[in-house]
């Protein structure tokens, strides 16, 4: 469903990401680990091109991102959910009306269909009951587990998260990695920078390693964990282990 080729980007004469090449299969979960600066969220923001590649392909369902118009662009990202570190909610509105603004303004969905939807999202996070309530007055992981709910609002076909836990106190992190397990026992296809190790093995069906702006390797996340081939990546992985 995602095909990268070739990518390069580069911040005036800084080259973040220098020919990176991936295929993201329809239902597969990757993950996205490698070192600060990296070159991660840079890769995952031009996946939706949120930040517009200086060269190379993104295909997205067969369609090149970088080669078409602003209303096309808008389309197709609207078919990508993504998910911040920092959880991104609308602080003067209510959880339910977060889940609910890009359904009534982008798909023009009526709002007791958008009700609908938005309360049966909510209670598959286990948050029915703060439908009414204000973001301030939630936990980061509660916060989270909104955001990915409002994410999926939008019925995407893929959902980008860039280090989702990584901004929760550790007792947090547990039921919102649970929710993403979920989401890829659905079916979902999924690209997430994290250095949870743990989700990674149960869930992904690749792990890549970056470093430099180039995946240096790429492997079954037992693989890349026990048995890494890659210098950098031994490093790297010695050290969050
Ligand atoms: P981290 O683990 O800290 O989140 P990362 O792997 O996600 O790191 P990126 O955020 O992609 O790394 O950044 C890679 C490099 O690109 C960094 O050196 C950063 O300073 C640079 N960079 C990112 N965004 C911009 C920008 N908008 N303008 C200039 N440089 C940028
Ligand atoms: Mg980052």
């Amino acid at each position: 469903v995602l095909e990268v080729n070739h990518l390069s980007k580069k911040f005036g004469n800084n080259e973040i990401l220098k020919d990176i090449n991936g295929t993201v299969k329809s239902g597969e979960v990757i993950c996205v680990i490698g070192p600060s600066g990296a070159g991660k969220s840079t890769f995952l923001r031009c996946l939706n091109l949120l930040e517009k590649p200086t060269s190379g392909e993104v295909k997205f369902d067969g369609t090149d991102l970088t080669h078409v118009d602003e209303k096309q662009l808008i389309n197709l990202r609207e078919r990508m959910g993504m998910v911040f570190q920092s959880f991104n909610l609308f602080p003067n509105m209510t959880v339910i009306d977060n889940l609910k603004l890009a359904p009534i303004r982008v798909k023009h969905m009526k709002d007791d269909e958008a009700q609908k939807v938005a309360m049966h999202l909510l209670d598959r996070v286990g948050l029915a009951e703060k439908a009414n309530a204000y973001p301030s007055s939630l936990s980061g992981g509660q916060q989270q587990r909104v955001a990915i709910a409002r994410a999926l609002a939008m019925n995407p076909e893929v959902m980008l998260f860039d280090e989702p836990t990584s901004a929760l106190d550790p007792e947090m992190v547990g039921e919102v990695l649970e929710v993403m397990n979920e989401l890829a026992k659905e079916g979902m296809t999924m690209v997430v920078v994290t250095h949870e190790m743990g989700f990674a093995k149960e869930v992904a069906d690749e792990v890549w390693f970056m470093a430099d702006g180039y995946i240096l390797e790429r492997n079954k996340p037992v693989e890349l964990f026990d048995h890494p081939q890659n210098e950098r990546a031994k490093d790297f992985i010695g050290k969050i282990i």
